[in-house]
């Protein structure tokens, strides 16, 4: 039963169903199933090996600042310097401790965030159609696939209805290929097997049912994967910027070594305190925690996302999302509810009213189950809105659909905007269509009046389109309904149809969406509705929705654009500025995005069908729906949003800002903290000041009064008028010129004050004249401590608004910066960590100057943010 042993393509279907012990309509039995998941293993394809615990352990050591600390504990020892040398040793281990949890948790994160997206497809158990996670399917299963999905496994076809599965994932050809179930010779190649559906494919049209035959790793997708396992978690363009600060500060530090090296032998200092200040400053000039505290950040915020609705599949996405412009977004099911209502119904006669019945019943996909009193839906909601409306006439489904067997079917297309089937009815033939009505109409040679079938002349046709129009400028979605009696059986369905009528159907607007589009205008991000629907109802509701003001701005009907590629200057123009876009196809939306991007806006597009797909991958951020997207427009999307609503989208851009926002602060804050370490240093050496800071004082800060608080400065939440503000320039760098500026000020005063600490102690409290070094050095090191940890509460957005500031209202900050005290109290409490820290006894004075000078740094940074010397 093994598949790579057998070729099911070869085999009838028959010998399939036997070979796999299985029922083409009952399927397999939830029992069978289990027992084959047992046997099979999970339907997944085994990514690359995830990272041991080991591996991520021993990546804390690989970075050369870590080297050269490593270098600085074996000079240590070989001046026998022991304590010098354990305690950077043990420093190493920390900081690799620290390391290494937060990146597991950061790897955690993001596995949590992939099961979150995992797919489901259709399957038949126990003689029921259900909806699976695709990872428990297993060989033998029935199931069922129609446009828009991805083939869950690899399996034969049992019966198929045209269709055309897309296999460039696979083959690489891009043309879809039409299946058939009939059996092949054995030796065809892969590419023309066209009896089987092969995981990672999709089906670009119709539907089939097949039997799958090989699952996860067994399938040709899992044989291709085997062979290009490489490396694919590429480095985000967030990390490759954040790499360059650090880079930046080597640069500097480098540059001040040199200097001190020059200062150190004119002064005539040791080799070994050379080789030590060197050293604190490799580690001063280096935020270890950047990149991890980042990557952290943004994993958070994704759950964060995640927990409403949004699911972000890139975490560079997450970066876009914060600088995005422009929403294109569908109307209906994105803006309005999706639950769709016939509310009026204008017919040609009668007779006419009794086909427009049939049609609603019979050329629709959509099933109403009955589950004990509970009812299912199943389908398209405009069409489930039609069966609903029936019943309320009345009308027993079922009973119809048996009576009037379908024969053939031209499904629903958004180019077409037509759908038609063909049945048999008694001894005729007959078509029953519904699609919009201008496109309907057009179709339509004949109509059906009391008198029976006329001519469709144009003064009739006019009426009706009239009607249609007018229905529609009361805000609701239109559907034409036509029929078409044969005794042969027709080659085209949608031609020479009679007309029939128009149904009027209702969708409502959800009713979160109002707060959304007010928040989005004030956030300076322009919406663009986009829908297939006449252009008078897209008018009536975007002005409900106060998406356009129906008299400023037109509605551009998809029907009068030119292509991109032929379309005027001024053509593109028009479509820029407008709001709003009716009887759009879906290559209309790329010609959209084209349009915006030309003119630099970061776009995002919403997008449901297969169609989408070329759109949602073009758009700066692809948006797919969660309930009504086929898989392939999630598979292509950046962002699925789960409920479907505009208002999610609203929430992403929101948490997009605030981490970006989050990032910004934190990669301020620690690069004014390492930068302040730096210049503390340099000024003792340049001056050869009396007093130094040693290599594991500044590891100490780093490790401690650096990523605590910076680790919750990622998890500050949106100050108030983040959606006040237009959205960034994405061109813009995260830490601007402006901003260099600040932080260079920053550590300016952060490191005049730690200097002038010691200073003021010793002019203040001491008569005699010498300088006690060591009393100094201390001073020094819990005055730059005070000053780091208070620098926090500068971090906020609005120096004028400080006490009701995102920052200070952040629990997670104030719990960093007392952690923060408490764990340097305790070093200094007990003997063994003092030791090597070099700690020794201060008195109630030095403690007072440290604690006011670093209170003084932290108001004179306040003040010059006040006064925006600074930004
Ligand atoms: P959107 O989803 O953007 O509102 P659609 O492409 O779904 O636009 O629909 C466009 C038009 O096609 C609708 O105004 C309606 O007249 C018609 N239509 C929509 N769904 C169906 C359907 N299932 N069968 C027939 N016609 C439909
Ligand atoms: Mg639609």
């Amino acid at each position: 039963m093994k598949s790579s042993e057998t070729y099911p393509h070869s085999l009838s279907v028959e010998d399939v169903l036997r070979q796999f012990s299985t029922h083409p309509s009952e399927g397999l039995s939830e029992q069978e199933a289990n027992a084959r998941l047992k046997n099979y293993g999970h339907n997944r394809i085994v990514e690359k090996e995830h990272k041991s615990l080991w591996h991520i352990f021993f990546q804390q050591f690989k970075s050369p600042i870590v080297l050269l600390l490593f270098v600085a504990a074996g000079l240590s020892f070989w001046f026998a310097e022991w304590m010098d040398a354990i305690a950077i040793l043990v420093v190493l281990l920390i900081n690799a401790i620290i390391g290494f949890y937060m990146e597991h948790q950061a790897e955690r994160s993001m596995e949590a965030l992939k099961k979150l997206s995992s797919s489901y497809c259709k399957v038949i158990r126990d003689s029921q159609l259900l909806e699976v996670n695709a990872e428990l399917i297993v060989p033998g299963d029935i199931v069922f696939v129609e446009a828009g999905d991805m083939i869950p496994a690899d399996g034969r076809i049992l019966s198929v209805t045209k269709l055309l599965s897309d296999e460039s994932p696979l083959t690489g050809e891009s043309v879809p290929v039409e299946k058939s179930s009939k059996r092949i010779d054995r030796e065809t190649t892969l590419a023309e097997r066209t009896n089987m559906l092969y995981k990672g494919t999709f089906v670009s049209h119709g539907n089939a049912y097949f039997i799958i035959t090989a699952t996860g790793m067994q399938t040709e997708l899992g044989h291709v994967a085997n062979m290009v396992q490489t490396a694919q978690d590429a480095v985000t363009p967030l990390e490759v910027k954040l790499q360059s600060f650090s880079k930046k500060l080597i640069n500097i530090t480098i540059g001040i070594v040199g200097i001190i090296l020059i200062a150190g032998l004119l002064y005539g200092q040791k080799l070994t305190a050379m080789l030590n200040t060197s050293i604190a400053l490799a580690v001063a000039a280096v935020p270890e925690g950047l990149p991890i505290v980042a990557t952290l950040a943004l994993a958070q915020g994704m759950l964060r996302m995640a927990r409403r609705n949004v699911i972000v599949k890139r975490l560079s996405a997450v970066e876009t999302l914060g600088g995005t412009n422009v929403i294109c977004t569908d109307k209906t099911g994105t803006l309005t509810k999706n639950k769709i209502e016939v509310t009026n119904l204008a017919v040609t006669s009668e007779a006419a009213k009794a086909i427009i019945n049939e049609v609603a019943v019979l050329c629709n996909t959509a099933e109403i189950y009955l589950r004990g009193k509970e009812s299912r839906e199943l389908g398209d909601p405009l069409e489930i809105g039609l069966l609903r409306w029936v019943q309320q006439n009345e009308i027993n489904i079922n009973a119809l659909r048996e009576f009037y067997p379908k024969l053939g079917e031209e499904p629903f297309s958004s180019e077409t905007k037509i759908m038609c089937t063909l049945h048999r009815k008694e001894e005729q033939f007959v078509v029953y269509a519904k699609g919009a009505a201008e496109e309907l109409i057009q179709r339509c040679t004949r109509i059906l009046l009391e008198k029976g079938e006329e001519d469709f002349d144009p003064g009739l046709r006019e009426k009706w389109l009239k009607e249609a129009e007018q229905m529609a400028a009361t805000g609701l979605r239109v559907i034409a309904a036509a029929c078409r009696f044969t005794n042969e059986e027709p080659d085209q369905l949608s031609s020479e149809l009679v007309f029939c009528g128009l149904i009027g159907m209702m969708d409502p607007p959800r009713e979160d969406v109002f707060g959304a589009i007010e928040e989005c205008k004030s956030a300076g991000i322009k919406i663009i509705m986009i829908t297939g629907d006449h252009p008078a109802t897209a008018k009536t509701i975007a002005a409900q929705l106060n998406v356009a003001d129906p008299d400023k701005s037109e509605v551009i009907n998809g029907k009068t654009m030119r292509h991109y590629e032929d379309a005027s200057d001024d053509e593109k123009t028009s479509w820029y500025n407008a709001f709003v876009f009716a009887r759009v196809s879906p290559k209309q939306k790329l010609d959209i995005i084209n349009v915006l991007q030309d003119r630099h806006n970061v776009v995002a597009m919403t997008g449901d069908g297969i169609n989408d797909a070329p759109a949602l991958k073009k758009a700066d951020i692809g948006i797919a729906m969660g309930l009504r997207g086929t898989q392939v427009a999630q598979e292509v999307s950046d962002m699925i949003i789960k409920d479907d609503s505009f208002s999610s989208i609203v929430v992403a851009i929101k948490q997009g800002r605030v981490i970006f926002v989050n990032i910004r602060k934190f990669v301020t804050f620690l690069l004014s903290c390492n930068l302040s370490e730096i210049l503390v240093i340099a000024t003792g050496s340049i001056f050869n000041l009396p007093f130094q800071l040693f290599p594991l004082q500044i590891l100490f800060i780093n490790l401690i009064t650096d990523v605590l608080p910076a680790l919750s400065l990622g998890v500050t939440n949106a100050s108030g008028d983040i959606m006040k503000q237009p959205p960034r320039n994405m061109h813009e760098p995260i830490i601007d010129k402006k901003r260099w500026f600040s932080i260079i000020i920053y550590s300016v005063i952060i490191a005049l004050t730690s200097v002038g600490s010691v200073v003021a102690s010793h002019y203040a409290a001491r008569q005699d004249q010498t300088w006690d070094p060591k009393l100094s050095n201390n001073i020094l090191f819990f005055t730059l401590i005070f000053g780091q940890l208070f620098h926090v509460f500068n971090m906020n957005e609005d120096p004028e608004r400080f006490f009701s500031s995102e920052v200070l209202r952040n629990r997670y900050v104030w719990g960093a910066v007392l952690l923060s005290f408490a764990i340097v109290f305790v070093m200094y409490l007990i003997t063994p960590t003092r030791d090597v820290l070099s700690l020794y006894e201060m008195h109630g004075i030095d403690w007072l100057i440290s604690l006011g000078c670093g209170l003084l740094s932290f108001f004179l940074i306040n003040i010059i943010r006040r006064i925006k010397l600074v930004h």
